[in-house]
């Protein structure tokens, strides 16, 4: 088997500022089937860094068929970015550029060093077989992202991953990394929400894309998915749940949990005046992702209901 890590310098947008990107390879270069994962591109979402870093320590012991490549944190610009002692990592602080939209670049005659890691990144994935762009959600159960065009690659990723859904659009409008590599099987994994990071459940999400792995022929099998495969529900069908004012949010149903079209999953206190008032879900469905703050402004996004049939057009994630 042959491994080797190697850095990689970005060009940086002020002197003296230096960023780079760790790469591991696993396997022999253009050997088939070519897997490229990644994390981290939102920098504030841990729990795929840490997976990765779990993932690498177990395929450093497996037998490597095609070409694995690794970027345990693949956006060093958003990781460096705090904004009065708070990470950032969403969206890029110069502009504002949610860092996992808009791929790929159109050039420019000033590309800027987040052009430059988006272009890295690209060149990395462009050919592999497989991409799997590693995330996390606020508060969510694991799911996933993809387009319709490989079914039975999705089964298969989320019986590994043990996603309770999987959200299909063939074009989310949002131009994620997932979507820039149309060559291969390429999904957004969403690793449950930003305070899931343990290395109990980093290891045991190592072994589930270890299984997945060996079941497409990049490592020697590993046996069969723990968990049985996801529903693939439409992105378009899945709605918001708005705060009907501004206030605090005591949840009163929680991601995994199945709700009816109006039932009460929240609901919104103003301190000042003490008015309560319930927050209805959008449809039927499961309720798969909340809102990290536990306050909001009115007409604020506070989560997200997976129904089963499309009832949105247009752009269809969130920013
Ligand atoms: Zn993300």
């Amino acid at each position: 088997m042959t491994s080797s890590s190697e850095i990689i310098e970005l060009p940086a947008d002020s002197p003296g500022r230096r960023l780079h990107v760790m790469l591991h390879r696993f396997g022999t270069a253009k050997s088939r089937p070519k897997v490229y994962l990644q994390a981290g591109l939102h920098a504030d979402e841990m729990p795929g860094p840490l997976i990765l870093h779990h993932l690498k320590s177990l395929l450093e012991d497996a037998e490597i068929i095609g070409e694995i490549l690794i970027v345990p944190l693949a956006n060093p610009i958003g990781f460096a970015e705090w904004l009065h002692d708070k990470p950032q990592g969403r969206r890029h602080l110069a502009s504002g550029q949610n860092f996992n939209r808009g791929f790929p670049d159109a050039p420019t005659d000033t590309p800027d060093e987040n052009a430059a890691l988006r272009s890295l990144l690209l060149s990395l994935s462009q050919d592999a077989d497989h991409v799997l762009d590693l995330h996390c959600d606020h508060f969510a159960v694991p799911h996933l992202y993809t387009t319709p065009r490989h079914p039975e690659r999705t089964d298969l990723l989320a019986s590994c991953m043990g996603a309770r859904l999987a959200l299909i659009a063939e074009v989310s409008g949002g131009h994620a990394f997932d979507e820039a590599n149309p060559g291969g099987f390429a999904a957004t994994l969403e690793y449950r929400g930003q305070f899931d990071v343990s290395d109990a459940l980093a290891q045991a999400d190592a072994l589930g894309l270890m299984t997945y792995l060996g079941a497409v022929g990049a490592i020697a099998p590993q046996g069969a998915p723990l968990h049985a495969p996801a529903p693939h529900l439409p992105l378009a069908g899945a709605l918001e749940a708005l705060a009907p004012q501004g206030g605090i949010v005591t949840w009163e149903a929680a991601p995994g949990d199945e709700v009816h079209k109006g039932q009460p999953i929240a609901q919104v206190t103003d301190p000042m005046t003490g008015l309560r008032l319930p927050v209805p879900a959008p449809c039927d469905g499961l309720l798969f992702r909340q809102e990290l703050w536990r306050l909001c402004l009115r007409g604020q996004s506070l989560a997200h209901v997976a129904g089963r049939e499309p009832a949105r057009s247009g752009d269809l994630l969130s920013d």
